[in-house]
């Protein structure tokens, strides 16, 4: 069988009698399974005990240029913190600022600032523009788009295509409509479709024409070094594209540790070029005297440089890699035969891409729900959290043990064949 729409009706229906008795047993089991958000597991976080304790004397908080992290100073972060991140970006460590725990803050900041006071070549601060608006590929970062919508920013829904944004539609938009101020992207196992940018996509972005003079790219590089197998996505500099193309105002660079160590307990950075980079040192020394210096410390002893991160991910790989491949194996085998969904098979990163082929995914997100496991909501991952072809469902392996992944994603494949065999019905009445 190659499709649903290859069964007769009656046969549809038995199908659909016997999912609604699995449903039925699923829900007898009071299931209380949270797969709504891509939270490292507790095994990942064991993996990082050392950094516990990698600053534990009060005479050890000296770094190798002689500043003392209990104390301020350093406002842009110590110069370890600046380099490692430098490798993990490829931006030079002199443009890199290191920032608090989170790097989502500081693009926030970004966004805060921009509407104040203008990014360099801004005519004004944004908030006095008629309309400000950003492209964001889809299905992207939720919180990227909240970000967004907080400050009444309008969204431009653009397509992934499997190695980055539609990049005619980006070029189209961005070289005739001035009102666009900027494009989210997330270059490495993309934030949930699992894209990893193509060498020509990234250049194109570094070279496009803007019809605003402001434009700009927030390139949140967050899943850089968080690949599952031992081949590493290898993409360009962004950073030297722009600078090659004479547009150095243009990237905006962020990274953080979140979950390379511990989420929310990591360092962050940002990075600039140009006057951009001034104008960020100049806002970043009014907002805070020093970041903390200690966790810089703590990070840049246990993660030293990008071939030791490389080889304690491969750690968190061994533990994630079974995961993905158990949704994977499933998928396929309760849903290979019947046409009705695809998914993404990322080679890294935190997320597989499921999509539904008669678009229903409040329905199933729903069912899932009633039955005790709780996904990402319908929308997550679009402007507004409006998925207008209610097809796509973000899928957050990591956090949950094996056999309640197991259990979570088989219950999702009846959900999705119980909702489309319901469509296909109805369709065929
Ligand atoms: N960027 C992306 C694409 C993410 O997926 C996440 C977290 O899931 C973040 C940023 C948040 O990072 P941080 O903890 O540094 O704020």
């Amino acid at each position: 069988m190659s499709s649903l729409l290859d069964l007769k009706k009656t046969e549809l229906i038995e199908l659909l009698k016997t999912e609604k008795a699995k449903y039925d047993e699923f829900c007898k089991r009071g299931l209380h399974l949270d797969m709504s958000r891509g939270n490292p597991s507790k095994e990942q976080l064991s993996l990082n005990g050392d950094l516990l304790n990698a600053v534990t004397d009060p005479d050890d908080c000296l770094t190798d240029d002689g500043i003392d992290c209990r104390n301020y100073g350093a406002p842009y972060g110590i110069r370890q913190a600046r380099e490692l991140f430098s490798e993990i970006i490829q931006v030079p460590a002199d443009n890199v600022i290191i920032g608090g725990s989170s790097s989502l803050n500081l693009m926030f900041d970004v966004i805060s600032r921009a509407m104040t006071h203008g990014l360099a070549n801004s005519p004004r601060p944004w908030i006095k523009e008629e309309k400000v608006s950003f492209i964001c590929p889809v299905p992207g970062y939720d919180r990227h788009y909240k970000i967004l919508e907080y400050f009444g920013i309008d969204m431009i829904p653009v397509c992934m295509t499997g190695e980055g944004p539609d990049m005619d539609e980006v070029e189209r938009i961005v070289s005739s409509d001035s009102s666009v101020k900027g494009i989210w992207c997330i270059p490495v196992y993309s934030n949930y479709s699992g894209d990893v940018y193509s060498a020509s996509n990234i250049k194109r972005l570094a070279y496009m024409k803007s019809a605003a003079p402001d434009f700009v790219v927030m390139y949140d590089d967050s899943y850089t070094v968080h690949d599952l197998y031992d081949q590493y996505a290898d993409i360009p500099s962004f950073y030297k594209e722009c600078c090659n193309a004479g547009n150095e105002n243009r990237p905006i660079i962020f990274a953080s540790t979140s979950k390379m160590t511990f989420a929310g307990g990591g360092i962050s950075c940002v990075a600039f070029g140009g006057e951009n980079l001034r104008l960020a040192q100049n806002a970043f020394s009014v907002q805070a005297i020093t970041h903390d210096k200690v966790n810089q410390l703590r990070h840049v002893r246990v993660l030293k440089d990008l071939q030791t991160i490389h080889k304690r991910m491969h750690g968190f790989a061994d533990i994630l890699r079974p995961k993905f491949e158990l949704v994977e194996s499933k998928f396929g085998e309760m849903l290979g035969n019947y046409d009705i969904a695809d998914w993404s098979r990322p080679l890294g990163g935190y997320f597989i891409c499921f999509r539904l082929k008669y678009g229903s995914a409040r329905k199933v997100i729903s069912l899932c729900n009633l039955a005790g496991v709780k996904l990402t909501p319908a929308g997550a991952g679009f402007p507004y959290g409006i998925d207008e072809s209610d097809s796509y469902i973000r899928i957050a392996p990591t956090y949950p043990s094996l056999d309640e992944l197991e259990t979570a994603v088989t219950l999702l494949c009846i959900c999705t064949l119980i909702s489309s065999l319901e469509n296909v019905i109805a369709m065929e009445a």
